[in-house]
């Protein structure tokens, strides 16, 4: 194991290893000291060593003691501020903003914790994250095909998104059984997010993925009749991985308009 620490599965520890993966990470990052970078998951520091030569200051949130005290060692409070704990519940406002939010990411919890920034994201300015390659895929997928659902609604609605680049497991130490990707979110103006209520926005997302074989006028049976339907020019036949986005934000606006 690289520098004497033992990878533990439940933090979902992959270190990278490989110096030219790193290096187009930091390409693709670009840090500028003039701007404040925030690290999930430091772990061993193969991008905080070169984030930091590039920024002069970081901070970053990490969950694992043995780690923390490493960093600790390592690194003196002027150069990296520390955030001990889970960033599934750490508070993004208690940083400025804009933020730039970077990191290779436990992978048992990267839904949950996209779904977290996703919520900061009116104080980000953007976000380049390595994830599991079938989860980016699923994130920038489009209508209509087998990737497509309700992370790809969510997250796009809220940010511009792109796959930058794939990245093997020897890459790794250890080794993880899947290809990685990185991937670059940039949240979108908020004139562009202009549902009237997200929240609803978010329980029809769910109710149409939630089954998927089902169509349209079954899953949102709750909200839509078939009169709503013909008003948006939708089919209630259709399923819930043939409509856009925007078609998504439609029947929120419809509904909340209409009155539940
Ligand atoms: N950045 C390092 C690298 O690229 O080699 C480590 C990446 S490793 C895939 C994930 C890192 O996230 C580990 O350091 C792990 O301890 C940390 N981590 C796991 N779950 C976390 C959580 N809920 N909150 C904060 N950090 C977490």
């Amino acid at each position: 194991m690289p520098q004497g620490h033992t990878a533990r599965k439940r933090f979902g520890q992959n270190f990278l290893s490989d110096p030219n993966i790193i290096r187009k990470i930091i390409t693709a990052i670009a840090p500028d000291p003039a701007q404040h970078i925030v690290e999930i998951g430091p772990g061993l520091g193969a991008l905080t060593v070169p984030l930091l030569a590039a920024c002069g200051h970081l901070d970053v949130v990490e969950i694992d003691r043995d780690l923390i005290a490493r960093l600790k060692e390592t690194y003196a409070p002027e150069q990296v501020t520390i955030h001990e704990g889970d960033a599934l519940k750490f508070d993004f406002a208690r940083l400025p903003a804009p933020l730039r939010v970077v990191g290779n990411l436990p992978y048992n919890i990267s839904t949950p914790l996209l779904f977290h920034f996703a919520s900061f994201a009116e104080r980000v300015r953007d976000m380049t994250f390595m994830l599991q390659k079938e989860v980016v895929q699923r994130m920038v997928a489009e209508p209509d095909s087998e990737e497509y659902g309700r992370l790809s609604v969510m997250l796009q609605y809220r940010f511009n998104m792109a796959h930058l680049f794939d990245v093997p497991p020897g890459a790794f130490r250890p080794a993880p059984k899947v290809t990685s990707a990185i991937v670059y979110l940039q949240p979108k103006p908020m004139s562009e997010c202009c549902c009237r209520d997200e929240a609803l926005f978010g329980r029809i997302v769910t109710a149409a993925f939630g089954q998927r074989r089902k169509t349209l006028r079954n899953t949102l049976r709750e909200w839509m009749t078939d009169a709503d339907f013909e008003a948006l020019a939708i089919s209630p036949q259709a399923r819930g991985e043939t409509l856009s986005v925007q078609d998504y934000v439609r029947m929120a606006d419809h509904i909340s308009q209409r009155g539940v």
